[in-house]
């Protein structure tokens, strides 16, 4: 099974470098490269039932001489099919080949996806099928085409058969009912049947899942002793008197959570979750407060320095006042800045040092830190942690995340961080007001957004990211500006940002509608905009339906940051999904329903990439599983002498030793 994919007849040497860039060397390699999804192709739909945003296989025949056009650098291919029931229309882009594959009465066996273009139901770019059942799709790897890749793990796999050895213990397989390896293995990429690959799946992900929580509880039971801080208990409402608002009774629980962390032997790690503007910088503030009453010098670290510069401001102003001396380090700083901001941090003459990696990355001296506090999508690693935690003891860790993630799903991707959640907004915020906008109803939208801007207020509209090979009906940030400026709000100033601008440009964009010069803001969500603009009261987000709901949910917490009602609207067919959006301001109900309708896959995929296995679709495809797991690593670790929980810890071990360590928890 080790054996060089060189071996795999059609892999030749430009292949194996392909495969290798990709990590793949060996036939056993190659085997755990799991499908990412399956085509059905077991039941087909008759054309008359399809709808838009359906995945569908559909049996057909080319019903004329398909057509060819260019626009730009888009081939663009179309064609009439029918069955039956309905004639509808195919469209590839930069297919050139296919056309000549298309003589009219052919019949095709097509899948992909449904959409409404102009009114019409089509089918965009599907596959042309020649095999049946259910056919795996692989995550593409640069260099090789689809049909050459699933013909090499068809290969790879026969290699194998009949070789996996069953590394879980037979005992802990019949408890949880879970198929055999080899089984397993040859389903999870040809499955003979939904049952099959539903057993299949769930015994690799059961596997994977168990011993991945496995090795993050090994990896918490080895951290130090932590950092004790020792304050007054009337320190935190000392804390709270001194802020201009009340805390909300969100902010007081975690709190209470955080200084009781703080106060315990065992260092702190634990994530504070809370949509955005949920008040959770001044909980670190008060963390931050506790650690200097208790004496303890602390760091805070932003992702950007545009944030960091924005805490340092708020920490001048809320700390300082309290003796809290506050320093910045960001790595635009001069030699001599930086010179002295590390003399600083070592001799204690900082008691906050607010900045973004470099607080941690530029070998920074700290004279007795207590105290770690990550803001936003910070990617904080476990080899960070540990670097930090080599110069003495812990320090206690605080973690601020904005997206709020389903419980289940957090146990598994923060395994060994505590979690609390800020499910409370402050009072006096006038929700958003969600409303999905049908292309019928365009121009009426554009009447309600000239009557904001002349109340004085601005607007932001946000567009897709569009891959080349699909762009053509998706609104690019460009197009829509073209479009605003000359046809739609000719009369309004308009300014545009995207990823491919100069900083410079962009950033002078962003000022000019920052500082009221500009009434629209249009871009792709590639910039994160941290603006902060009370005056804009609404967005209007394009093909609003590509959008997770997740995703949706933070790009309207830009606005409703003023006391003015402000609105949100969403640019698509009405659906469930979207509708459902509209009816809720919960980011956690929201992240929930994301995971249902989406499956976790995405999520997972996106943020720990680097140590589960891909592929399989979602691994941790159902909460039952990650209960499941969850629970038994817990009851193994708790006697970890015992034969069967010592021959799983070892595999554990074995498995996630290197992939755990670059891993970033957060
Ligand atoms: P986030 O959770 O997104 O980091 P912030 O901490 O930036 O949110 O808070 C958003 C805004 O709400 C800030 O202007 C802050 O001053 C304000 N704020 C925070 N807590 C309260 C509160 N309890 N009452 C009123 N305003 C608050
Ligand atoms: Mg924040």
């Amino acid at each position: 099974m080790d054996i060089s994919l060189s071996q795999i007849k059609g892999i030749g040497p430009a292949r194996l470098k392909a495969f290798e860039a990709a990590g793949i060397r060996t036939v056993r390699e190659l085997t755990m490269f799991l499908p990412k999804e399956y085509r059905d192709l077991t039941a087909t739909v008759p054309l008359a039932g399809l709808q838009p945003g359906d995945t569908a296989a559909v049996r057909v025949r080319v019903a004329g001489e398909p057509t060819e056009r260019r626009a730009k650098r888009l081939l663009i291919t179309k064609v009439y099919v029918t069955d039956d029931t309905d004639t509808i229309q195919v469209v590839w882009y930069n297919r050139p080949w296919l056309k000549k594959q298309l003589p009219p009465g052919r019949e095709l066996l097509l899948y992909g996806k449904v959409e409404h273009k102009q009114g019409y139901i089509s089918l965009v770019s599907p596959t042309v099928e020649q095999g049946e059942g259910l056919v795996p799709v692989y995550r593409s790897i640069a260099g090789i085409p689809p049909k050459a890749l699933r013909q090499s793990v068809e290969v790879a796999l026969k290699l194998c058969e009949g070789q996996w050895p069953d590394e879980l213990p037979e005992s802990l397989r019949r408890r949880y009912g879970l198929c055999e390896r080899n089984f397993a293995m040859r389903n999870a990429h040809f499955p003979d049947s939904r049952e099959a690959l539903e057993a299949a799946r769930r015994r690799i992900a059961f596997e994977e899942l168990l011993l991945y929580q496995i090795a993050l509880r090994l990896f918490r039971s080895t951290g130090r002793e932590g950092v004790r801080i020792d304050f007054d208990d009337d320190a935190v409402d000392a804390f709270w008197q001194r802020l201009p608002f009340a805390p909300t009774n969100a902010q007081r629980r975690v709190l209470s959570e955080v200084a009781a962390d703080l106060r315990a032997p065992k260092a702190m790690a634990r994530m504070v979750q809370g949509d955005v503007g949920s008040g959770k910088t001044a909980i670190a503030f008060a963390a931050i407060a506790l650690a200097y009453a208790g004496g303890w010098q602390s760091a805070l670290m932003a992702p950007t320095e545009v944030l960091a510069r924005q805490h340092y401001e708020a920490a001048a102003k809320l700390l300082a006042p309290l003796g809290i001396r506050v320093g910045l380090l960001v790595g635009s700083l001069t030699q001599k800045q930086h010179r002295l901001a590390h003399e600083a941090i070592a001799n204690g003459e900082w008691d906050l040092a607010i900045g973004t990696h470099a607080l941690i990355t530029e070998g920074v001296e700290y004279r007795n830190l207590g105290l770690v506090v990550t803001d936003e999508q910070h990617r904080f690693g476990v080899r960070q942690r540990t670097m930090l935690s080599e110069k003495g003891d812990a320090p206690n860790v605080l973690v601020m995340s904005a997206t709020p993630i389903p419980r289940t799903l957090s146990l598994i991707l923060y395994g060994d961080l505590d979690i609390s959640i800020v499910d409370e907004l402050p009072p006096g915020r006038t929700p958003v007001a969600t409303r999905i906008v049908p292309e019928a109803k365009r121009s009426d939208m554009y009447g309600f957004l000239r009557k904001e801007v002349a109340k004085g207020r601005q607007v932001y509209f946000v567009c897709p990211l569009v891959e080349e090979s699909e762009a053509v009906e998706a609104l690019p940030a460009e197009a829509v500006y073209e479009d605003l400026r000359t046809n739609r709000l000719p009369e309004l100033r308009i300014e545009l940002v995207h990823g491919r601008m100069k900083p410079a440009d962009k950033d002078a964009a962003l000022e000019r509608f920052r500082t009221g010069e500009a009434d629209v803001l249009v871009s792709t969500t590639v910039i994160e905009v941290g603006v902060n603009v009370p005056n804009a009261t609404v967005m209007v987000i394009e093909n609003a339906e590509r959008f997770g709901l997740a995703q949706l949910h933070q790009l309207r917490g830009r606005v409703g940051r003023g006391t003015e009602a402000s609105w949100c609207f969403l640019m698509a067919e009405p659906n469930q999904r979207l509708r459902f959006l509209a009816s809720t301001t919960d980011g956690f109900k929201i992240a929930q329903k994301d995971m249902e309708l989406r499956g976790p896959g995405e999520l997972f995929g996106t943020r720990q990439s680097g140590a589960l296995s891909a592929g399989l679709g979602s691994l941790a495809g159902d909460a039952e599983l990650l209960k499941l797991t969850h629970d038994e690593a817990r009851t193994l670790m708790a006697d970890p002498d015992d034969s069967e929980a010592k021959a799983v810890i070892d595999l554990a071990k074995d498995r996630f030793a290197d992939r755990l360590r670059d891993v970033a928890v957060n």
